[in-house]
């Protein structure tokens, strides 16, 4: 059934491929450059040398441990994230999920504990009833089953879709998320190791606020980031 209305093409070339995305259009999807930010992963283009940090990690908090992405955000890759946020997302997420682990075997503060727990970034509830799913949480799934990980849901998003992060400036997004993100009431003591998931990191507002959100939980030693895409 599922095959009948999906057929084995690419998402990106349309072409015949047994696979959701071939396997040219995977390799040539753009990886994050080295090297990046130890903080928040950002690519420095050599240019930041002297410091593991970049320009905008030292203004910002440190709230999180590290943020890691597997691709850049291109036009293509913002295209297939497009693609999985109306359509076919756990195909997707299944054949994107390989890059996370491939970040894995690049990022030694996740290849230091066994344990990690993933954690998903909520979406607003109105969406999720209509969408039916969450990226995040599919694409948490899908590397969790790769990795052999578990997965919780710690957080929730408060809100309504007027506070939807498009539309905002840099600040403006940092506020709003900050009061957009809270612990699922109840949930007062989580693992040590959470690692939060997103499909893209784009000025880390998001990051921050459900990072801080989770500190509060007791048992905490270390939160990070894991996304799909990071935006320059
Ligand atoms: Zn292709
Ligand atoms: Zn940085």
């Amino acid at each position: 059934m599922l095959d009948w209305l999906y057929p084995n093409t690419c998402e990106l070339c349309g072409e015949l491929s047994g696979a959701t995305i071939c396997p040219a259009c995977l390799a040539g999807l753009e990886r994050v450059p080295r090297p990046i930010c130890l903080y928040c992963g950002a690519p420095t283009y050599g240019l930041e040398t002297g410091t593991d940090r970049c320009r905008c990690c030292r203004v910002f908090p440190r709230v999180y441990d590290f943020a890691r992405a597997a691709l850049m955000r291109t036009p293509v890759t913002t295209e297939l994230v497009h693609a999985f946020k109306y359509a076919r997302a756990s195909h997707l997420c299944v054949a994107l999920a390989p890059l996370l682990a491939n970040v894995w075997e690049q990022t030694p503060e996740l290849r230091e504990h066994g344990d990690w727990v993933l954690v998903p970034v909520p979406v607003e509830r109105g969406r999720l009833m209509r969408r039916g799913y969450n990226q995040a949480e599919e694409l948490a799934r899908a590397l969790g089953k790769l990795r052999g990980l578990r997965m919780l849901q710690l957080l929730q998003r408060v809100g309504t879709e007027y506070t939807s992060q498009t539309r905002l400036s840099a600040r403006e997004r940092q506020l709003n998320a900050r009061q957009a993100y809270r612990l699922i009431p109840g949930i007062t003591e989580a693992p040590p190791h959470l690692l939060l998931v997103d499909d893209v990191y784009t000025t880390g507002a998001t990051a921050r606020a459900c990072a801080a959100a989770l500190r509060r939980l007791s048992g905490v030693q270390k939160i990070g980031v894991l996304t799909l895409l990071r935006a320059e």
